[in-house]
């Protein structure tokens, strides 16, 4: 029986669960391959796409149009998705075993990394990654509230979300009406008083996470001038010697960039933002209202620490005075019942894609990963392409060898049925098209390239009433 996956008469069955770049890239692979392939991808969310509508900035609208790739993949009739429906709470991973032969996670990593220092919890303290959930109008976020009477706010990280919050904060109202932006967020920020953006980096300019478009872009704000202190601009021996030796292009330019910045002249524009090297943050003050008044800082020194150049600490003690503070120190990826998990690397164990099992580093038959929740949360959407191709190419050896579930009810009807009977409101890609149509003609009336909506039951409404 299991030889004859994948024909016509027996197709082969695959959930993936995350409709992010990671989900979609390797539902292309498999729908490319030779075999019969039905695939249902799942999202909790009722809209696809995962950080390409949720993470990538509303001013990065170019790098959103890699959509019109998953949109031609969505459109293949051996393709179904199912919006709105959280496995874990509406299907469970039983249910999904008795479904399908192959089971993929493209979940993502969900939540964020912590400092670890006193106060870091406290009022006008936040996770960057909820700001930019926020920002993008994520249903979860969209009641969120951040302080924007604050006129000095701190981005913890030099990475490329760091670089998106400061970007953000610093954008003129104008220049936000041009972008996806969340109404909400639009009209927090159109009254908002920041005047100063500092972004803190623990080590030095070469090995700031940040790339060069990115950077670059910093120094091209309308409404902010840049700002580096030329002592942190400069290299230290130890990363000195390390560029000297270095024949990486991008590198040589990125220390170009910053140190270009260092010697720009202020052009007197209302805010500034300033990129701060080799400090930590050591504990976060309150003030009398009880919100974050002011950052303590650690100047840092690097050393070498095996192939990696670490920062330790000076003793150098600096108070910073700021009024709300965004820590953007990276994502991490939340344990999915039913899977093992590796605590310390915040992934599911897998190789090349296969799950496996924390004790016997067995692979568990039918279970895949993808994207964050299989390397964790680093590179850029693209990365996602190679990374979502590994793990389809897993899977279809697997078929060749006959090592997938064997689930009791196979159909495509069946499980139709039981996702609609625990979840009224499922979205179809169908359903999303309408309501992808509905935002861009929102936003035309705005005058803005998008009017998004923010909330499940406004999606229903639109969908009903259409
Ligand atoms: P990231 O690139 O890993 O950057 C994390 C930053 O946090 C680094 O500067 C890191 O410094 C710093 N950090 C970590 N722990 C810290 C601590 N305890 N104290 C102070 N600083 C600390 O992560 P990300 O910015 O969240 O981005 C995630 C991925 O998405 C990246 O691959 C990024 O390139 C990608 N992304 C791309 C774009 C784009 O292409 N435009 C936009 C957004 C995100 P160390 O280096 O010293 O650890």
């Amino acid at each position: 029986m299991k030889s004859r996956l994948g024909t016509e008469e027996h197709p082969l069955r695959v959930a993936i669960v995350g409709s992010g770049p990671a989900g979609f890239y390797a539902a292309e692979y498999l729908l490319k391959s030779d075999l019969n392939v039905q695939i249902d991808m799942f999202d909790r969310l009722p809209t696809p796409f995962g950080l390409v509508r949720f993470g990538v900035a509303p001013d990065h609208l170019k790098i959103k149009s890699v959509t019109r790739v998953f949109d031609r993949i969505a459109k293949n009739e051996a393709f179904r998705f199912f919006g709105n429906v959280d496995i874990g709470q509406d299907i469970s991973l039983d249910d999904l075993r008795n479904h399908y032969h192959q089971i993929c996670f493209a979940t993502g990593a969900q939540t964020d990394r912590s400092m670890g220092i006193p106060g870091e919890d406290i009022p006008r303290s936040h996770a960057a990654t909820e700001f930019v959930a926020w920002y993008n109008g994520h249903p979860d976020y969209r009641d969120c509230e951040f302080d924007f009477s604050a006129e000095r706010v701190a981005v913890v990280g030099v990475g490329n979300v760091a670089v998106d919050v400061a970007r953000i904060l610093c954008r003129t109202p104008e220049e936000l009406m041009g972008t996806d932006i969340a109404e909400h967020a639009l009209e927090a920020l159109r009254h908002s008083k920041v005047r100063e953006v500092y972004m803190l980096g623990r080590r030095g300019p070469l090995q700031a996470a940040f790339t060069n478009p990115e950077a670059r872009e910093l120094g091209e704000l309308k409404g902010a001038d840049i700002h580096v202190p030329q002592d942190e601009a400069r290299l230290d021996p130890l990363s000195e010697a390390e560029l000297e030796s270095s024949e990486d292009d991008k590198l040589h330019k990125k220390v170009a960039i910053v140190q270009g910045f260092a010697e720009q002249e202020p052009e007197g524009k209302p805010r500034r933002l300033t990129l701060r090297f080799l400090v930590s943050p050591t504990e976060l003050i309150a003030g009398e209202d009880g919100g974050v008044r002011t950052m303590r800082l650690e100047k840092n020194e690097l050393v070498a620490d095996g192939d990696r150049t670490s920062p330790r600490g000076t003793g150098l003690i600096e108070d910073l005075p700021v009024d709300l503070v965004f820590r953007s120190v990276g994502y991490r990826g939340i344990p999915i019942e039913g899977l093992p998990f590796h605590e310390r690397w915040g992934v599911i164990p897998n190789e090349a894609g296969r799950v496996t099992d924390a004790e016997t580093e067995q692979p568990l038959t039918g279970m895949y990963v993808s994207g964050w929740i299989k390397r964790g949360p680093s590179g850029v959407i693209g990365t996602n392409k190679k990374d979502g191709t590994e793990t389809a190419t897993a899977m279809l050896e697997d078929v060749a060898s006959s090592s997938v579930l064997e689930p009791a009810n196979p159909d495509a009807g069946a499980i139709d049925g039981l996702v609609r009977e625990r979840q009224k409101n499922v979205v179809t890609y169908e359903d999303w098209t309408r309501l992808d149509a509905l935002e861009l003609s929102k936003g035309d009336q705005a005058g803005r390239p998008r009017v998004k909506f923010t909330s499940r039951e406004e999606m229903q409404e639109a969908l009903s009433s259409g």
